[in-house]
Parts: C-alpha cells; sequence; structure tokens
C-alpha cells in the first residue's frame, strides 16, 4: 500500500522522450534485446543473431561509438546499420576536476532532465559513483537530492552510459581486466536504486557481463535507504554488495530523517540484511551512517549500534560519513571528536567503524549530495526568471 504524502510517493513517470530520428540507442539493451532489434530492422534470424553478438562485443568490450569501427562487420552493412541505429552516450553539460582529483560531471537526457556522476580515484582504486534517479522521491532530511522536484527513473541505457562515458573520459578501452582506473562502481548518486529496480538490475548485468564491462559483482555495490521488500530481489537477481543507509538506532530518529521507515521499520530492515543472499565475514553488508551533530552521534547510539547487528548476527561493517552540509539543512556536522569516540566504541565492539573523508568538496561532489545548480531553484522559480528574461527581450 502506498503511504500518501512524502514518505512513499512514486517518481512521476516521465517516460523518456525517443529520439526524434527513430533511430535505437543500442546502449542498455541485452544481447537478446539486440538481436531482436536487428531482426525487426530486417536481418533473417541467423543474420542477427551473428551480429548482434558481433555489435554487443564492439559496443561494450571495446567501446566503439560508430559502425565503421567494428571490422569484422562487412563494410557495406555499415550504412544499414547507422541508418537504423545509434550508439549513444550521456550529454555533457558540465565536467569538473576537485582539487583532490575527483572528477564530477553534469549529464542531460534528451528530455532536458540532469543528473550527475562522480569518480573518485584513491591508491588502490578507482570508484564511480553512479546515479539512478532524476531527484529522489525519499526526503531523507539530511540529503540534499532529496529535496529535488522533478523525479524520474533515468533508463538502463542512461545507468550504464554513465559507466561507458567514465571509460571513455579515462581512457580505458577496451574492457581488460588488469590495470584500470575505474575499478569500483557504487550506486550512490542521485537516487533510489531499488525504487527503479528493472533498469538498475539490467544496467548492472551488463556492467558485470564478462564480455561487456567486465566489472566483477565484488566490486559493485548498491546502496539503499531500506525499501526492505526488494532487497531479497536484489540479493538474487543482482548479487551485488549491499550497502544499507541506516543513519539511526531508533525508531523515533530515524523516522525522522529517513522517512521510509515510517513504512519500513528498523527491524523488518535489519532482518532483511540478515537474510540477504550471500554475505558472509569476507562479503558484508556495509552500514552507512551519516553523523549529525546531536542528533544520532551520542556514546549510547554507538553502544545501541553494535547490540543490533549483535543480535541480528550480521556480518557488516559501518561506514561513518561526516555530514556534508548545504544550504538550509536542518542539521549540523558532529564534531570530529564525536566522531572519534563514536567509531571507537563501534571498534570495541568488533565491527569495522572507519570514518570517511569527504572527497570533492571544492566542487559538491560527495555522493548521495549530488544536486544540479539549475535544479537548486524551484520550478516556480524558474517559470518566474523565464517570464522576467521573456519582459526584459520585449
Ligand atoms: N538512495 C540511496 C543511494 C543514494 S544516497 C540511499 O539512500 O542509500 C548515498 C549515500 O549518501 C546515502 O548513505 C546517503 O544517506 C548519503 N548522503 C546523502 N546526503 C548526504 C549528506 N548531505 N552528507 C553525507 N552523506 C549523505
Ligand atoms: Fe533519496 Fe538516498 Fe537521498 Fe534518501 S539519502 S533522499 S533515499 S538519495
Amino acid at each position: 500500500m502506498q503511504i500518501p504524502g512524502h514518505i512513499d510517493p512514486v517518481a512521476v513517470p516521465r517516460a523518456p522522450t525517443l529520439r526524434e530520428d527513430g533511430r535505437v540507442d543500442l546502449v542498455g539493451l541485452s544481447k537478446e534485446q539486440i538481436r531482436a532489434e536487428l531482426e525487426a530492422a530486417g536481418l533473417d534470424a541467423k543474420a542477427a543473431k551473428l551480429r548482434g553478438k558481433q555489435i554487443w562485443h564492439w559496443v561494450y568490450n571495446r567501446g566503439a561509438t560508430e559502425f565503421a569501427q567494428m571490422t569484422d562487420i562487412a563494410k557495406a552493412q555499415h550504412p544499414f546499420l547507422a541508418d537504423h541505429f545509434v550508439i549513444g552516450r550521456p550529454e555533457v553539460v558540465e565536467a569538473q576536476v576537485s582539487s583532490d582529483g575527483t572528477r564530477k560531471w553534469l549529464l542531460r537526457a534528451p528530455d532536458a532532465q540532469d543528473y550527475e556522476m562522480v569518480f573518485i580515484p584513491d591508491a588502490d582504486r578507482g570508484t564511480l559513483c553512479v546515479s539512478s534517479q532524476v531527484g529522489c522521491t525519499l526526503n531523507c532530511r539530511f540529503c540534499h537530492t532529496g529535496t529535488m522536484r522533478l523525479v524520474r527513473n533515468l533508463t538502463a541505457s542512461e545507468i550504464v552510459g554513465q559507466v561507458m562515458l567514465a571509460r571513455d573520459s579515462l581512457g580505458e578501452w577496451p574492457s581488460q581486466p588488469e590495470g584500470r582506473l575505474l575499478t569500483n562502481i557504487v550506486m550512490m548518486g542521485m537516487g533510489e536504486p531499488l525504487y527503479n529496480f528493472d533498469a538498475v538490475r539490467d544496467a548492472l548485468k551488463i556492467v558485470m557481463d564478462g564480455d561487456g564491462l567486465a566489472l566483477s559483482k565484488r566490486r559493485i555495490t548498491l546502496s539503499t535507504s531500506g525499501v526492505v521488500p526488494m532487497m531479497a530481489r536484489a540479493g538474487e537477481e543482482i548479487g551485488v554488495n549491499l550497502a544499507v543507509s541506516l543513519h539511526a538506532v531508533t525508531k523515533e530518529v530515524r523516522d525522522e530523517i529517513v522517512p521510509i521507515n515510517r513504512k519500513y521499520g528498523l527491524e523488518e530492515l535489519l532482518q532483511a540484511c540478515a537474510d540477504y543472499p550471500g554475505v558472509n565475514n569476507a562479503r558484508r553488508i556495509t552500514f552507512e551512517y551519516v553523523m549529525l551533530k546531536d542528533k544520532n552521534d551520542s556514546d549510547d547510539e554507538a553502544r545501541e549500534l553494535v547490540r543490533l547487528i549483535k543480535k541480528y548476527r550480521l556480518h557488516a561493517k559501518v561506514n561513518l560519513i561526516p555530514f556534508n552540509p548545504w544550504p538550509g539543512a536542518p542539521y549540523d556536522t558532529s564534531t570530529p571528536e564525536r566522531v572519534r569516540s563514536f567509531s571507537n566504541i563501534v571498534f570495541d565492539g568488533g565491527i569495522s567503524a572507519p570514518i570517511r573523508t569527504p572527497r570533492g568538496r571544492d566542487i559538491d561532489a560527495a555522493c548521495g549530495q549530488l544536486k544540479t545548480s539549475s535544479e537548486k531553484k524551484t520550478r516556480a522559480e524558474l517559470d518566474r526568471l523565464a517570464e522576467e528574461k521573456q519582459a526584459a527581450l520585449g
């Protein structure tokens, strides 16, 4: 049942616009879907199967964006393919690099919806933070994305497209197992991935395919605010690592800061974590815990966190995230001493609780608080500005 108000609204169903030229974008399609599209364009079944395999490899393994690059497909067939299909990439509106090497891209969909992606390089890995929706319907009180008004699900094409664009810009084609800069993916950009399950699953299947983008499922993490009924399916059908945005250990506080808690409470959530397929000591669930001053950061709450993790016998670690403030946010960042004390208590309880260093602050790139400058204005403000501009033009 849908809870009315801001706890559990569905994304506004805005279908992404089809290409005006009628061509089909192959990015985001599975091998089987590419084969079916080739048949629909007029190839016979046998040719569609063979070409489908070849095209899949060129698109996802080699990063080709033109059919002319596909040297094992007869030249005479290239114009036919180019007439019917494109190999697209998201449009880049802006690309920024932080002083610490973090990169952020503002991307625009054909229907003028903006979303963001962030690449965070570290000594031993490079993590791409991928968005699953434009905006988010869930309104966690500390999260900037939750204040965005317009929400739509990203398509599988737009989700895979982010990874492919990052590969383009890092120069990492063809897909190879060793020596990559982009080693990890976290579904922690804009949006709640489990509210866009099918597209996220289809996109991640392509990312994980050995002849696709070839990233191991062990290097992919899906973060959810706690959409309990979808968690088992995420484990079974996607099988990636799970991160859960816990952020509080009591009903009272979690109801306030993560409102979906009013629908799926803490006990249900922790039980779903205990039941998550494939979790063991080597493959633990990550609990994200954003540290909010005087809200969820006391020693007692740290002890309660340890108690809960033990009670549900969870193989888990805790990521302590210093709150990244934004203008008008109703919370402050916990003091470093508070965060350290909290971390020590959880460590003493035998659970790893590293404190995350904020990255890319100078370009506003922290995961989970991505938001485009154009969306910082409300719809009404944008309309008013447009009217003023019109008036000024006479
Ligand atoms: N919707 C999913 C995934 C995106 S949010 C989820 O909530 O898990 C990714 C992470 O960033 C979440 O743990 C979220 O709580 C955190 N986050 C959001 N806003 C933040 C902020 N202002 N400072 C620090 N972390 C934040
Ligand atoms: Fe949505 Fe996650 Fe932000 Fe909550 S923290 S509003 S679920 S993006």
